[in-house]
């Protein structure tokens, strides 16, 4: 990785976060010159991409990023999930999903966002091609007729044959290339933190259903759990404000006993949900992956893994082509990348809406499929792959 700045490159990358930074590891070997454009440098606290979230990485995800170079981390630091228990508070029904039955070793590998970020940085350094710009932000872009130049601040004019859009939610690419987004507020706050309860998790990932919305404990190191807490966005202020003890009796009401008492919990951080759909992902030799295509809601843990599809599918397009801003190069992503992604959000934005639900027929439909689940065993399969990522493996 250098930090020099070309003035012309093959692929500008704005955004270092987990998905830019992905991309630009996986287009290592491809001859193409690259530059990453972060606005934060990449140990800053407040960095919003490499937090203290926790991730869920399933198999397909664990595959392309032990080829991207971070197998011993992903082994050393993500802690594997041997069985998923799903359940709704206050109803019957439930969902126990063993790794073993569907012929797994594990269901996917839960692992801190910060800690993945550094991984990949540090692959980052050694690539002599990936000019890594930070902190350095996107101001505005012209086009011409072999390519893009960008303006940036903090560093000089750039020119490039392809722009990638990986700057997330509120995309700057995304906005100064005029490519509409659907929005959606869900209205809800996710509520991340660390806690420690008095049991043994063994491995085991929990999503409670609750009155206040779903809450998901994640395995960590040791006895650690990370906990996503989803609640209506006016609730949020007050579980952030409470002192620890009062938010560990909250934690512990929401989700009961299964895993004893909840002793410790870490720093709390807060995440407002929307969804946000670009309607086209691609533009004169520009294209949007990762969060700046689609931000979705947590409750499915897809977010990530869905990005790292884009960035996985868009070097292999990448890897070969003389020039790598063509017309037809973006259709082709553009095709290909389209069912997983219409899927993925069309999955997890149901689940939302359906678990946000306190009407009658909700809770109703809830039980009832929670309950189809544990006894079907072709919709638990469903479940399972479509947790796993198994949609657009690209192999
Ligand atoms: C509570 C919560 C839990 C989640 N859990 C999971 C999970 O278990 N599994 C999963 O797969 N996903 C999960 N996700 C989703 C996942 O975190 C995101 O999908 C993923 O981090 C998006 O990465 P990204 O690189 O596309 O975007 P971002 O992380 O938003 O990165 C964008 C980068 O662009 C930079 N940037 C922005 N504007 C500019 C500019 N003008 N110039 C230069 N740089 C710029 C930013 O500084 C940032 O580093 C979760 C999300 C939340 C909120």
């Amino acid at each position: 990785m250098s930090k020099s700045q070309p003035r012309q490159v093959d692929i500008a990358i704005v955004g270092g976060g987990l998905v830019g930074a992905s991309l630009a590891l996986a287009l290592r070997g491809s001859g193409l010159c690259i530059a990453v454009i972060e606005a934060f440098t990449p140990t800053a606290p407040e960095h919003p991409s490499y937090d203290d979230r926790t991730l869920v990485l399933n198999p397909v995800s664990c595959q392309i990023l032990s080829r991207l170079g971070i197998a011993a981390s992903l082994e050393q630091y993500g802690v594997p999930i041997n069985s998923i228990h799903v359940s709704d508070r206050g109803h019957f029904g439930r969902v126990l999903l063993q790794a073993r039955q569907h012929g797994l070793e594990w269901f996917g590998r839960v692992m801190e966002a910060w800690r993945l970020g550094q991984a990949l940085l540090q692959q980052a350094q050694n690539c002599e091609q990936v000019h890594w710009l930070s902190p350095v932000r996107l101001n505005t872009i012209r086009s011409f007729d072999g390519g893009i130049e960008l303006a940036l601040d903090g560093a000089d004019k750039l020119t490039t044959r392809l722009l990638v859009g990986a700057d997330g939610a509120g995309s700057r690419v995304r906005e100064l290339l005029h490519l509409p987004a659907t929005q959606h507020d869900y209205q809800q706050t996710a509520i991340i933190c660390n806690a420690t309860p008095s049991k043994a998790h063994n491995g085991m990932a929990y999503e409670r259903f609750t009155d206040t919305g779903p809450l998901a404990l994640l395995p960590q190191a040791g006895q650690r759990v990370g906990v996503v807490w989803t609640v209506a966005t006016d609730q949020a202020g007050s579980l952030l404000t409470l002192s620890d003890s009062e938010f560990l009796d909250g934690l512990q009401r929401r989700f009961g006993h299964r895993l004893g008492e909840f002793q410790r919990v870490g720093k709390r951080a807060n995440y407002p949900l929307k969804l946000v759909r670009a309607e086209t992902n691609t533009a004169h030799r520009s294209v949007l992956i990762g969060n700046a295509s689609h931000t979705i809601h947590p409750i499915s843990a897809q977010g990530f893994n869905l990005g790292l599809r884009d960035a996985s599918t868009l070097a292999n397009q990448l890897s070969n082509q003389t020039d790598p801003g063509t017309a037809d190069l973006l259709q082709a992503y553009q095709l290909r990348r389209q069912p997983d992604q219409d899927e993925t959000i069309r999955y997890t934005d149901s689940l939302a809406r359906l678990y946000s639900n306190d009407s009658i027929t909700g809770k109703l439909l809830r039980t009832s499929g929670l309950l189809a689940h544990q006894f079907i065993p072709a919709l638990q399969r469903r479940l399972v792959l479509n947790a796993m990522g198994y949609r657009d493996h690209v192999g």
